[in-house]
């Protein structure tokens, strides 16, 4: 009943845009963390690899043993590998981003006794966002550690924490300039000789300045730049699906769901819909934030959103039970959906319940 409908030919599209949007030897990373943005990672990251993206990136070690065990052969960086994760990053040949003293050492003591040599590495620098990362104060002693031959240095990168907003631009420029000063500390040192990255989707879309080597790129793919504007060009991946289970005649005065959250304001057509908060329809989106699509016509949620359902306001629109229902889609995006709850288009597309079926069409 519930469905998310993948179109692979968008991501083409997608891809094809940023391709063009760089210069041409810039590398880019398909980011497919968090099972690929909700949708599905081993379909998108084996797409993904057949259209030449030059490496993947997930979060967690686990997400790259789930790519390799489903057949994907290119390089996979891991973000944020944890010291747990490290065995399983050998074990999968998965390519680890080490941003911590403690996080370096447990690799290479693991390293060391497995008598591996030349292993590919990450370097991650904080230079702002105060997430992860070493502190740029210690790229003396991150440069030491590559004296040794049990590291490659693949690549050396950061993480902008304003690439979004149009303004702050201060905080990002401060950050730029930082990273700039950690390339050349890094090229002037002989241990090694990595490539460099900076940018996220939305930093593609306006600091191509700063392409450096390589970008990594998420939500770009599945249609969304973080500027409106720019959304345009790009075409979203999914739609979300549902359908009318039931629909119900209230009087003026009568309430809707939970915590009577709803009431009446004259006799209304409610209907149910079988999603809720458990497929990623969060309470936020209740009372009369959001809206669903129903044959064409707009419909807001009523009352407060339940585990597995939520109902709407169909007063005036023609359906019937088993209509189809359209979450978001191409009359409203995941992104402007998101919006109307206050949230963003990552929280929305990463947050779709396992229940929800994705039907990939290719
Ligand atoms: C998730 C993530 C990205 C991708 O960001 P988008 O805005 O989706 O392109 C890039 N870099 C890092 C370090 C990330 O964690």
């Amino acid at each position: 009943m519930n469905k998310l409908h993948l179109h692979l030919a968008n991501l083409d599209h997608n891809f094809g845009l940023i391709r063009k949007q760089l210069s041409s030897n810039t590398a880019i990373f398909g980011v497919v963390k968090a099972w690929a943005y909700g949708s599905d990672m081993i379909k998108i990251a084996k797409r993904l690899e057949q259209i030449g993206v030059d490496y993947l990136a997930v979060a967690y070690a686990e997400e790259g043993k789930i790519l390799r065990e489903g057949g994907i052969n290119i390089p996979i960086l891991v973000f944020y590998p944890q010291i747990k994760g490290l065995q399983a990053i050998i074990d999968y040949k998965l390519e680890p981003s080490l941003y911590s003293t403690l996080l370096l050492e447990k690799f290479r003591c693991l390293l060391k006794q497995k008598k591996s040599k030349h292993y590919p590495v990450h370097i991650k620098y904080n230079t702002g966002l105060n997430r992860v990362g070493f502190n740029p104060n210690q790229a003396n002693w991150v440069l030491e550690q590559f004296k040794e031959e049990e590291f490659d240095l693949k690549t050396v990168y950061s993480h902008l924490a304003t690439s979004e907003s149009s303004e702050n631009k201060t905080n990002n420029s401060k950050q730029i300039k930082t990273f700039l000063a950690l390339k050349k500390q890094h090229e002037d040192n002989a241990n090694s000789n990595p490539k460099f990255h900076l940018l996220n989707s939305s930093g593609i879309f306006k600091n191509t300045k700063y392409e450096f080597d390589a970008v990594r790129c998420g939500i770009a793919l599945h249609g969304f730049s973080n500027y409106p504007h720019l959304d345009q060009k790009l075409k979203p991946l999914a739609s979300l699906h549902t359908i009318i289970s039931q629909i119900h005649m209230v009087k003026k005065g009568d309430n809707v769901g939970y915590d009577l959250g709803w009431k009446a304001s004259k006799d209304s057509i409610i209907a149910t819909l079988p999603i809720g908060h458990a497929d990623g329809i969060g309470r936020h989106f209740g009372n009369e934030k959001a809206w669903v699509s129903v044959n064409g016509i707009s419909a807001p949620i009523v009352g407060n959103v339940c585990m597995d359902m939520i109902m709407i306001d169909v007063s005036g629109i023609s359906c019937k039970e088993e209509d189809i229902v359209v979450v978001f889609g191409p009359d409203q995006n995941a992104s402007e959906f998101a919006i109307s709850a206050g949230t963003i288009s990552y929280e929305v597309l990463s947050g779709i319940g396992p229940r929800v079926k994705r039907i990939i069409h290719s």
